[in-house]
């Protein structure tokens, strides 16, 4: 049984196969699929995701960093509203993304802040999206850490250090298709990462792994990136499987 701690299986990318490609990802093993939010325009699509899949698709709740606008007080307060009123396994995703657009990378950071306290009060870990903004990242975590504080560190694409950094705040690292890419840098250093700190993600439908790089990816790939992880710690396929499913259950609670 494998686990995809982060597909976006709501994206309008999967509209004319959806149920379909849920098969395929079944069928090849990965069963267990962890739906990050991004903002209050997907909300009605997770909850019928969820309905429809009842055992498979679990759900978080959260505004992501690109969708941080003018409005984001009022999509913080959705956030607020559902996980009051709902359970969701995690908030996410959230963080900080500079690579785009800089213009509200105080407010990033805040509704970063805010969510992370959020998630802190209810025992909620988080999934976070951190795009060439690990300083401003690691600010607010140093800030914020607590044994209250869990979560993900979502499509973790930094350096050795960063990531011990990242594991140090209780943290594991989100480990997809980049692993599988000839320059993805972060194969060279994860053998001396313990696997214990590991989930497997596809963050479909983007990031499509080694053959498949640069086509929409789909959690079925998801092989591709355990097949990755066998060369780099020397387990059986079955291995890996296994214990970053458990390592996605010690997060998630399920
Ligand atoms: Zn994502």
């Amino acid at each position: 049984m494998i686990t995809d701690t982060h597909t976006h299986l709501y994206s309008e990318q999967f509209n004319e196969d959806r149920k379909a490609m849920i098969q395929r990802a079944k069928d090849a093993g990965v069963t267990r699929f962890f739906i990050p939010a991004i903002d209050s325009n997907y909300t009605d699509k997770m909850l019928t995701l969820e309905k429809e899949n009842p055992n498979s698709v679990f759900l978080m709740m959260g505004l992501h960093p690109t969708s941080v606008k003018e409005n984001y007080l009022e999509e913080l307060a959705h956030v607020k509203k559902w996980i009051d009123k709902k359970q969701f396994y995690a908030i996410g995703e959230i963080g900080m993304d500079l690579y785009w657009d800089k213009t509200f990378s105080t407010q990033q950071q805040e509704a970063f802040r805010t969510q992370i306290q959020w998630a802190k009060e209810k025992k909620m870990p988080i999934n976070i999206h951190c795009r060439n903004a690990f300083d401003e990242v690691f600010e607010v975590l140093e800030s914020e850490k607590s044994d209250d504080l869990r979560g993900i560190f979502h499509c973790f694409t930094g350096t050795l250090e960063q990531a011990q950094q990242a594991i140090s705040y209780n943290m594991k690292l989100g480990i997809g298709g980049v692993a599988t890419f000839k320059n993805g840098k972060i194969d060279k250093f994860l053998n001396q990462i313990d696997i214990k700190h590991i989930v497997l993600e596809t963050d479909a439908p983007y990031l499509a792994p080694t053959p498949f790089r640069g086509k929409r990816n789909e959690s079925a790939y998801l092989t591709n990136v355990v097949d990755k992880l066998v060369d780099i710690y020397g387990l059986s396929y079955q291995e890996i499987a296994e214990i970053t499913t458990q390592n996605s259950k010690d997060v998630f609670g399920i």
